[in-house]
């Protein structure tokens, strides 16, 4: 095998998706841990993170003039090398964080096991799905009270609408946490919280036939786990990878990760079940990630909040062979040769500058303002183009007009480059076009992030107005007269900068009656680019 094959089939790239504070945080540093890349969890992640990771930033722009978050993070385990994408959630949640999945091959759902699948998962886990990448779950803080295990899959099916297939099964919750009983070992893994999952833990392996199984579990617990056993191997999902493959069945865990336990077979039956970076599509065909000589694709731009220096980081995903420092490119988009000088990546908990990346990593370049969402790059004499990435739901929306009407056209570059960055989406007025601004946000504190830049980048004073609208939709059909749609009084129209319609509802329901209210009519909850 060549060394680059080697490489490749060693990557796995997923991202974590998980509502705030189900553990996604805490997973991630056991991941870690686990790595050898911490020695001590706790020691520097968890809520001191935001610190250091403000120090970091604050530092790195000092001396480079660019400004950081982390995006990703590498380690190795076994022989594993491992990328996770951090998909930024509290008040951080933007549309970057439905972009960063677009660089994933697969995922990992934390569900916080007292509270089942809440809000951010939910729209998370539709974007998965948009992509059929494999989805698998981690059900969080077993050592607490937790729904019962069947109810958690129901609900994971229900409102998710994916199969699931637990590989090991909880005994207990609580204080009465037991253990998990894995199932293709046929034999209980006993709880143990000592060292307050600092250290990496030792498992115990119970057999189910041992008597002393019996004595350590009790007689209850036992009589429970054979009935349920009974129970999962008659009427649950068989473990069809084709299925897990095509995102169709979410392999489902039961652990705790603050006190490690559970983390490590997560992590190994993970490791089995992913596939290397899997071919992805281009306008030309099917591209194989060791066949083909260096690509990747745009997913997030990071802008510098330092005025001082307006350029920005561009996040790729490198989806076939190898990265190396000063390699010229072919910027397919901008149609122009470029060299890829100094590129970075986070090792664990820091950045490093690389020389070389493969397939399925993920590199930060310096960006003087040439690269868009959803750009390729190819190397040496290769023309092709990656797939777009599609525009995510805002929820928020505002009216932004220029206080100043002689800064007309600072306001428009200002806004229009911000929007290029992908931080926020303009939209028209349906007649009225340029003359009042609509801006969609997918997290609120983008509309704070626009004002300040507008102010400090391009000088222009902006007022803002906050409108009531909550969902938009895009409308499929081509040639449609928009104004005789048959809509609500909530419904807006409006259109974007490429003059194509799209909808405004204040209430959810009032989508569905709009598309009840005129057969043919098709929405979607995604944009194409
Ligand atoms: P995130 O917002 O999803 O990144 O969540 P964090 O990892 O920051 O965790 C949120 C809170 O839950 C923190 O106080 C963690 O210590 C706690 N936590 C995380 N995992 C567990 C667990 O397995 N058991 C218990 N009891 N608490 C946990």
């Amino acid at each position: 095998m060549s060394t680059l094959q080697e490489e490749i089939n060693k990557r796995r790239t997923f991202a974590i998706i998980s509502h705030p504070d189900a553990g996604k945080t805490t997973l991630t540093e056991k991941f870690l841990l686990y790595g050898g890349a911490i020695n001590l969890a706790g020691s520097v992640k968890g809520k001191k993170t935001a610190k250091h990771a403000v120090s970091d930033w604050m530092e790195i722009e000092k001396e480079r003039g660019i400004s950081v978050t982390s995006s990703v993070l590498q380690f190795h385990y076994n022989d594993y090398c491992i990328n996770i994408l951090d998909t930024p959630g509290h008040q951080d949640f933007s549309e970057d964080t439905y972009r960063t999945l677009m660089a994933a091959d697969s995922a990992v759902m934390v569900i916080d096991a007292s509270k089942g699948v809440e809000a951010q998962t939910i729209k998370l886990f539709k974007v998965c799905l948009l992509r059929h990448i494999p989805i698998f779950t981690f059900i969080n803080k077993m050592d607490r009270e937790a729904k019962d295990p069947f109810e958690l899959l129901d609900d994971i099916e229900s409102v998710l609408g994916i199969d699931t297939c637990p590989v090991n099964w909880p005994i207990g919750s609580g204080k009465n946490f037991k253990g998990v009983y894995e199932r293709d070992l046929g034999a209980i893994t006993t709880f143990v919280a000592e060292g307050a999952g600092q250290r990496e833990i030792e498992t115990h392996l119970l057999q189910m036939d041992d008597p002393d199984t019996e004595k350590k579990i009790g007689s209850h617990y036992m009589a429970q786990l054979r009935d349920e056993i009974e129970l999962l191997d008659g009427a649950g999902q068989e473990l069809d990878m084709d299925l897990v493959r095509s995102g169709k069945l979410s392999p489902v865990f039961f652990g705790s990760a603050l006190t490690n336990f559970g983390v490590e077979t997560f992590l190994r039956h993970f490791l089995k079940m992913t596939l290397p970076p899997t071919p992805r599509v281009a306008d030309t065909g099917i591209i194989d990630p060791v066949e083909e000589p260096f690509s990747a694709f745009v997913f997030k731009i990071q802008a510098n909040m330092n005025k001082a220096h307006r350029d920005r980081i561009a996040f790729m995903r490198i989806c076939s062979g190898k990265y190396e420092a000063g390699m010229e490119v072919n910027h397919i988009q901008g149609g122009k040769k470029i060299r890829l000088a100094q590129s970075t990546q986070m090792m664990a908990q820091e950045r490093t500058i690389v020389d070389e990346a493969y397939a399925g990593d993920i590199i930060g370049v310096f960006d003087p303002g040439i690269f868009s969402i959803g750009d390729t790059l190819c190397a040496g004499n290769k023309k092709f183009q990656y797939e777009g990435i599609p525009t995510f739901a805002p929820e928020h929306f505002a009216r932004v007009r220029q206080v100043d009407t002689m800064k007309r056209k600072q306001f428009i570059k200002g806004i229009s480059q911000i929007a290029q960055e992908g931080a926020i989406q303009i939209f028209q007025e349906f007649n009225t076009g340029m003359e009042e601004i609509i801006v969609g946000v997918v997290g609120v504190l983008q509309f704070d992030v626009l004002m300040y830049r507008l102010q400090n980048e391009y000088n222009v004073e902006a007022r803002l107005e906050q409108l009531p609208y909550e969902y938009i939709r895009w409308i499929e059909n081509e040639d449609i007269d928009v104004a005789k749609i048959q809509g609500t009084s909530d419904m807006k129209r409006i259109k974007d900068l490429k003059d194509r319609p799209l909808l405004l509802f204040i209430n959810s329901w009032s989508v569905g009656m709009v598309e009840e209210r005129n057969p043919g009519l098709v929405l979607s909850e995604f944009g194409k680019n």
